[in-house]
């Protein structure tokens, strides 16, 4: 039962992970054009050369933030170039470095409004959600609040935010243009894709409404006739992103990243696995995490 969904399954860290979080800690990347992986195994974080200052799209859990800036470094770019940073929502996996980076480097900030009010409103839950996961994982108030539907510009890439709840009540996904070898390619991320807190028990324990089983099948539906050739995750996993890399490496045939057919391939998967997901009992859902875990997924990695 779990393997078929594993990317969707409990993919935390090990302990012994937590403890030492340079064992996830890996080599960035380059993907395609301007853009860059610059995350870990469990936390994606994507780089992006606007030509007018760097903008990175979600950071580590603070614990990540060395390595994050080292693999920033080892492409040869400049964190002191850093301008902006996107959120993509308010969960501490994809801000946790956001206070500690703009201390040093005064980028500007941006979340969505719904996430970010859901946040701030609710200190007791985000420090629930936080608990176990490093030091100083802070909520932080963006400089921008983004809506749905905004277009926002930074250097040579304007970006399409679009409000897809679910996973949170205010998650978003961004599309945007990019010239890969004088081509137009269009990247798209989607936001929130995680299911595990949804079941029925999982929504009351954190206080959320039930509508939002609905609501994050109605979100895929939304995006659904984005094109997209070039997909990212907000995790690594599930977007194979590591594994694109490597077969790269291993001297594959074109960009293993530009895959017009990834975008619908994935989001049917995750609706299915949702779906399948509703159905279980709560002892099926505990065996479900139970049997699932990060480096499973990442077992075939070199
Ligand atoms: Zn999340």
């Amino acid at each position: 039962m779990a393997a078929k969904f594993i990317r969707f399954g409990n993919m935390m860290p090990t302990e012994e992970q937590k403890e030492r979080p340079y064992l996830i800690d890996r080599d960035p990347f380059h993907i395609a054009g301007n853009l860059y992986y610059v995350g870990n195994l469990w936390c994606a974080s994507h780089l992006i050369d606007t030509g007018e200052g760097l903008l990175l799209l979600d950071v580590p859990a603070a614990s990540g933030y060395p390595g994050l800036l080292i693999n920033i470094q080892k492409l040869g770019f400049n964190v002191c170039d850093l301008k902006w940073i996107v959120c993509s929502h308010a969960h501490t996996d994809h801000y946790g470095c956001i206070r500690a980076l703009v201390a040093r480097t005064g980028a500007k900030t941006y979340m969505g409004r719904v996430d970010t009010e859901d946040m701030l409103n609710n200190p007791e839950r985000t420090k629930r959600l936080d608990a176990g996961l490093g030091p100083y994982n802070e909520p932080f108030t963006p400089d921008v609040m983004l809506e749905d539907g905004d277009v926002v510009t930074f250097g040579n890439v304007t970006m399409k935010c679009v409000l897809t709840p679910g996973h949170t009540i205010g998650v978003m996904s961004h599309f945007w243009d990019m010239d890969v070898d004088g081509q137009t390619l269009r990247v798209g991320i989607y936001g929130g894709s995680g299911y595990g807190s949804l079941s029925t028990e999982g929504l009351k324990k954190f206080g959320q409404p039930l509508s939002m089983q609905r609501v994050f099948v109605e979100s895929i539906e939304k995006v659904w006739d984005e094109k997209v050739d070039i997909m990212l995750g907000n995790h690594p996993f599930h977007s194979d992103e590591y594994y694109k890399n490597q077969k790269r490496q291993q001297g594959c045939e074109g960009n293993p990243f530009i895959d017009p057919t990834e975008w619908h391939r994935y989001l049917t998967e995750l609706r299915t696995g949702f779906e399948e997901f509703l159905t279980y009992t709560p002892e099926q859902a505990g065996e479900m995490f139970a049997e699932t875990h990060l480096m499973e997924y990442y077992k075939d990695l070199v």
